[in-house]
């Protein structure tokens, strides 16, 4: 199926971005490496009610594309390709959990056109949302109903949330990037008409997904914190195929400790909520103590405790238990 004709715009700068978006209002869209915008307007997924049909090019902001440590943290371009992020030094000595992430994300071709922004920014892989010709008029699309749950019908075994939904819609962050970006305190840099704005990871992915950030906003990047001392970090994934497969269910960990005992653990699942989801009673329970197989065994159970998986979904229980485990395992051999 052929896209409906769009038009490209090349600002010179992000004033000139903020300025257009302005002027086109609810049609246009950043137009990044295009790994998943493009594919959603060949699809023609959206219908022409919410279809985009001015593409604003980032492409040709420079000042998009950089990585710099800084005081403050590693700052990173909203354009800077997921592979250029891969093989950065600092992501190498100082962030291995994003490198690890990144390794196992899509496909080298697709890191290589995919870019920080559009990672984060990408749309939800619910295949009714994304089905050809816009087959499914969902909730997310202003539509009546969530064909993925409605009357218990619809096909939900994988890549849907097992702690409820936000406004009826149970598709879940899809990006691997955004877990151990917030497990490492990261922030969201916006540019908007009222200056620059800064989010943390989770809270910018839950305004963005019920879309409550008022246009013009652009992601120009994202300012990770410098690493804290005596911190360990993993990240695992649960995925059918070892390449070009979505995780089922992705974990985050970052634990701190001073001597033997855990003072900080940042524990976070993905694949499991429609934005990634902070397991902050497991947190707790690891908080304060010398960190023993029995004490993951619990954190992974407490992580679970809100859960309220849909009627074809609790099997995502055990992997995101898994999951889990498996990722502090992994964190404590890296201390
Ligand atoms: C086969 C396949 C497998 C994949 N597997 C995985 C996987 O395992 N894990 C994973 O995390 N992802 C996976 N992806 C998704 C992929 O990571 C995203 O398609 C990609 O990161 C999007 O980046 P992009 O630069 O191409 O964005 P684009 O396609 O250009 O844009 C995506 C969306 O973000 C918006 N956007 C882009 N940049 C900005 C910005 N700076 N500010 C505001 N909005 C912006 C666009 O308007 C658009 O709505 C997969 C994709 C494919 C096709
Ligand atoms: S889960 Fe969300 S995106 Fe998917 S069909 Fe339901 S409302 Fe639409």
């Amino acid at each position: 199926m052929p896209a409906r004709s769009f038009r490209i715009a090349e600002p010179s700068s992000i004033q000139d971005f903020l300025d257009y978006v302005k002027r086109t209002g609810a049609k246009s869209k950043p137009l990044a490496g295009g790994t998943d915008l493009l594919h959603m307007l060949k699809q023609r997924a959206l219908g022409k009610r919410t279809e985009a049909t001015q593409l604003v090019d980032l492409n040709y902001l420079p000042e998009l594309k950089h990585m710099k440590m800084t005081e403050e943290g590693f700052a990173i371009g909203a354009m800077t390709s997921l592979s250029e992020l891969e093989e950065s030094s600092v992501v190498k000595d100082l962030y291995p959990i994003l490198g690890t992430a990144l390794s196992t994300l899509a496909t080298p071709l697709i890191r290589n056109m995919a870019t920080v922004g559009g990672n984060i920014c990408q749309d939800f892989w619910c295949w009714y949302y994304r089905a050809e010709g816009n087959a499914f008029d969902c909730l997310r699309k202003g539509g009546k109903t969530c064909p993925a749950i409605s009357q218990g019908e619809g096909e939900h075994e994988w890549n849907y949330s097992i702690f409820g939904g936000i406004d009826g819609c149970v598709a879940v962050s899809p990006s691997d990037l955004a877990g151990p970006l917030a497990v490492l305190g990261a922030q969201i840099v916006l540019m908007t008409d009222a200056g620059v704005k800064q989010l943390p990871v989770i809270e910018f992915i839950k305004d963005f997904v019920v879309r409550k950030i008022d246009a013009p906003w652009l992601l120009t990047g994202l300012l990770v914190p410098r690493p804290l001392p005596n911190s360990t970090s993993a990240f695992t994934r649960f995925s059918f195929r070892r390449a070009i497969d979505f995780a089922v269910v992705s974990a985050s960990v970052q634990l701190c400790f001073d001597k033997q005992t855990c003072i900080k653990a940042r524990l976070i699942l993905g694949g499991v909520y429609p934005t990634p989801q902070r397991c902050a009673r497991a947190e707790r329970l690891l908080e304060g103590n010398v960190i023993s197989e029995d004490m993951v065994q619990n954190a992974a159970e407490a992580s679970l405790e809100e859960a309220s998986p849909l009627p074809k979904n609790s099997h995502k229980l055990q992997i995101s238990r898994g999951v889990l485990k498996r990722a502090i395992f992994e964190a404590l051999k890296g201390r």
